[in-house]
């Protein structure tokens, strides 16, 4: 393969380099190269068939596609339909089973109650009232504000410890950003106007992202092991850790990272939901998935069922999931971020160029928008 050919090349063939390659291909009609490192192209997103009973995985955890972004919402349905699939979270607490994020149904539940929605702010008002607690600035402090003591010990403390392995003292009040607190029985884990399951897997998906013959995929290779051998007047869309690119210059951004442990229950069906979070610490998984209820529409035969069970630990460069914006990591992202602007032939985004949390949908819109900056760059 001649190297030197190619005018643009796309470092990983996550959500973020897969669609501006697409774009880069159908649109502005050139021939780009992806280099990937790892065994397959999709990134975290990637879905795979479990030989033994016709289950689709998540490989990296359960994926749900969700969006109030029409135009993302317009992209993505050119490459694949979604089923009908809507995500609701339920929590384990001593044994007993509560929906998450915490609802009327939550707060009823636990405390043996039948309050109407307008008399939640009342009830919690007088608990908090009697809990005498400092308000602070803290993902603690905010949040025992927010719904008490009781609620926030019973479903939030330990999943977060067990999530961060940080005191929820030191961590920044914005985590809880992701999860609503709501006063009425809406059980929907999100907000967003479109949600569903890629009717043939993620996978399927990046196939077709990336059919187009003038895109090339190189798989299994590090782009630093090869990045010398590449035309240097390329155009680089790099989506790999930002710190990485520099040589740890200034030392390593940190990364909480996950793993998980699969398991094949000889029952229909194991949990009865998709995924059912444990928020107690002395279970030591954050959560259970079963990828059989994502397709409801599938009707697989088989008396069998899949389990995964996920456990949150520090990443030491091998996966990182969940950045870790502390101030620490902020300052030593803000240094990054000046180097890169001396580099002018590099595109830097995706989770680990930008060192930010992003949902898929926000990983395609950053790509779509990156992809405008590269096409009006190129005319000129
Ligand atoms: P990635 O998918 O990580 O792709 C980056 C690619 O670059 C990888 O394939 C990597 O191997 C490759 N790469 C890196 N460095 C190099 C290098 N040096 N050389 C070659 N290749 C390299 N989002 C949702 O919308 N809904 C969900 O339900 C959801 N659930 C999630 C659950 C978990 C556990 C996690 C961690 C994330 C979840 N997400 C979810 C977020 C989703 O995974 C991301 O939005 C998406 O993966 C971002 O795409 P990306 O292209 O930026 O990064
Ligand atoms: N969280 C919690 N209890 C739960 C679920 C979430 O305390 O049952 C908190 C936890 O701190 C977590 C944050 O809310 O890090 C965001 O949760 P989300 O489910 O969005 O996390 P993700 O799906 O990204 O792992």
């Amino acid at each position: 393969m001649d190297l030197l050919q190619y005018k643009y090349v796309v470092v990983g063939s996550g959500f973020f380099g897969s669609v501006i390659a697409e774009r880069i291909a159908n649109d502005l009609g050139d021939r780009v190269l992806i280099i990937e490192k790892r065994d397959h192209i999709g990134g975290n997103c990637f879905s795979d068939i479990d030989k033994e009973t016709g289950i689709e995985y998540h490989k990296y955890g359960t994926h749900i596609f969700h969006t109030s972004n029409k135009v993302v919402w317009d992209y993505i349905n050119r490459f694949t339909e979604f089923n009908s699939y809507f995500h609701q979270v339920l929590t384990t607490h001593k044994g007993k089973v509560y929906q998450m994020p915490i609802n009327l149904e939550t707060i009823n539940s636990f405390y043996n109650v039948n309050l109407k929605p307008f008399e939640v702010d009342g009830f919690l008002k007088k608990i908090i009232k009697k809990e005498n607690n400092k308000e602070t600035d803290s993902f603690e402090g905010k949040a025992i504000s927010w719904i008490g003591k009781d609620l926030y010990e019973a479903f939030i403390k330990g999943y977060t410890q067990k999530q961060w392995q940080i005191d929820p003292k030191e961590l920044p009040a914005s985590i809880l950003k992701r999860l609503p607190f709501r006063k009425n029985y809406n059980e929907s884990y999100y907000y967003s106007r479109w949600q569903g399951i890629p009717l043939h897997g993620y996978t399927k998906i990046f196939e077709k992202l990336l059919a187009n013959k003038k895109i090339d995929i190189i798989l299994n290779q590090d782009f630093f092991d090869i990045k010398s051998s590449l035309n240097k007047e390329s155009t680089i869309i790099y989506s790999g850790h930002i710190d990485k690119l520099f040589d740890y210059k200034f030392g390593k951004l940190e990364w909480r990272t996950l793993s998980f442990e699969k398991e094949i229950k000889e029952v229909e069906d194991y949990q009865g939901t998709s995924v059912m979070n444990y928020a107690d610490i002395e279970i030591p998984y954050t959560r259970i998935h079963e990828p059989r209820h994502l397709h409801p529409e599938r009707d697989l035969d088989i008396s069998k069922t899949i389990i995964i069970k996920e456990y949150s630990e520090k990443d030491f460069g091998e996966n990182p999931y969940y950045p870790i914006n502390n101030t620490q990591n902020i300052e030593l992202l803000n240094r990054y971020i000046e180097l890169a602007k001396n580099y002018s032939n590099y595109y830097i985004g995706g989770r680990l160029g930008d060192y930010r949390y992003y949902d898929m949908h926000d990983a395609i819109n950053a790509a779509l928008e990156t992809y405008s900056k590269i096409k009006s760059n190129n005319k000129t």
